[in-house]
């Protein structure tokens, strides 16, 4: 009798599992990262024909690999996946992994004793060993999109100049060709080791963020409680990504950590997701002075599509903030740095973009600006600035 109700409870412990996994994850994701606009989109004629004219569109931040999707598929909701970065002619998508996020999250003060990315990844049956390392998780999200690409004959992840270079070729014969790389936003996931930073490019990151929403071994974080500079640990990460040619993001650093890597390093800094002062104060955006900073590297400030970068939920939100970065350092240090899929609200998904094309145009952007800014200068950074 005993041994029926075990096998009983085993049994729906197992069910139970399976709903989490394959259906209340799913909620869980479509929840997380809504749409402020409902489809079908209303396009204009001529911001679907200026989109098709683009030859490189990209997006410099998106979180899709914390979610359980599987990428080579369709679904209806949350931001990114394949066919929607193809029907969107989207032909670059930077993948960022989140490894751990706290409680209570917010702009200005959090510390490091909560998480609830364990809570997801024991909801989404993900390997026991990410439950307990935050290495692991990215590790496991590396693997993830690089299994997504082996079994997708139209999407490769670019690791290099002489790949980049191949995927343009490519996508010149088929625009369904969509290129990505890793980034990590936080360097938390290292757990210390200064050895995971090599592990992590061969896995395929070749973007990465010193901290996210809360200070770490590496330094401060612009939302953490002491908002210090980079650590001697953080100052040997910064070296190494140096030595490997990763690209430097200081989305979510606090300024000290600005400061510090621009004094230790001659190649480029970018922001892939961030909003700016300018239009909307906050911790997590950039100073007009940061800006010049990042100009004078020869770097990208990716404009969010998201509330806390623009300080409201709206398409013009954006499009100010590209306006006030074009007048402080010009059209050719902007890219877009959405945020989908990143738990937050966006206008549209990974078809949207004529929308924010049309308000573009509607505030006085020539189609040459709008190409440098949906891809171009993207593309002219990747060839400049990926390792060789
Ligand atoms: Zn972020």
């Amino acid at each position: 009798m005993i041994k029926k109700i075990l096998i009983a409870l085993a049994l729906l412990i197992i069910i139970g599992i399976c709903v989490v996994v394959f259906y209340v994850a799913d909620q869980v994701d479509a929840g997380f990262n809504p749409t402020y606009i409902e489809k079908p989109y209303s396009f204009t004629e001529r911001s679907v024909k200026l989109l098709e004219r683009l030859d490189f569109v990209g997006d410099m931040h998106c979180d899709a690999m914390m979610w359980q999707r599987n990428m080579n598929k369709r679904h209806n909701f949350g931001h990114v996946d394949i066919p929607r970065l193809q029907e969107g002619n989207i032909a670059f998508q930077a993948f960022t992994m989140v490894t751990k996020s706290p409680d209570g999250l917010n702009n200005d003060t959090n510390d490091a004793n909560s998480d609830r990315i364990t809570g997801l990844v024991i909801g989404q049956a993900k390997p026991i060993s990410t439950w307990f390392s935050l290495f692991a998780r990215a590790k496991n999200q590396c693997n993830r999109l690089r299994r997504a690409a082996n079994n997708n004959e139209f999407f490769s992840l670019i690791g290099s100049k002489g790949e980049f270079e191949q995927f343009l070729e490519k996508r010149k014969q088929n625009r369904k060709h969509v290129g990505a790389f890793l980034g990590a936003e936080g360097g938390h996931c290292l757990e210390g080791n200064i050895e995971n930073v090599q592990k992590l490019f061969d896995l395929g990151v070749r973007m990465f963020g010193p901290t996210h929403f809360f200070d770490n071994e590496l330094g401060g974080s612009a939302h953490g409680v002491k908002k210090d500079g980079l650590t001697p640990f953080g100052k040997n990460v910064i070296r190494e990504m140096d030595r490997l040619g990763m690209i430097i993001d200081i989305s979510h650093s606090s300024s000290k950590i600005i400061k510090d890597i621009v004094s230790m390093t001659d190649r480029p800094i970018i922001t892939s997701h961030t909003g700016v002062d300018g239009t909307c104060p906050s911790n997590r955006n950039l100073s007009d002075e940061e800006l010049q900073l990042i100009a004078q590297s020869g770097g990208l400030v990716g404009i969010g599509f998201f509330e806390l970068a623009t300080c409201a939920n709206t398409i013009q939100s954006i499009v100010d903030a590209m306006l006030y970065t074009k007048k402080i350092i010009g059209v050719e240090y902007i890219c877009l740095g959405s945020d989908f899929d990143g738990t937050v609200n966006t206008p549209f998904d990974a078809t949207g973009l004529p929308l924010l094309i049309e308000s573009m145009l509607e505030n006085g952007f020539t189609e040459e600006e709008i190409r440098l800014i949906m891809g171009e200068n993207l593309k002219q950074f990747f060839l400049k600035n990926l390792p060789d």
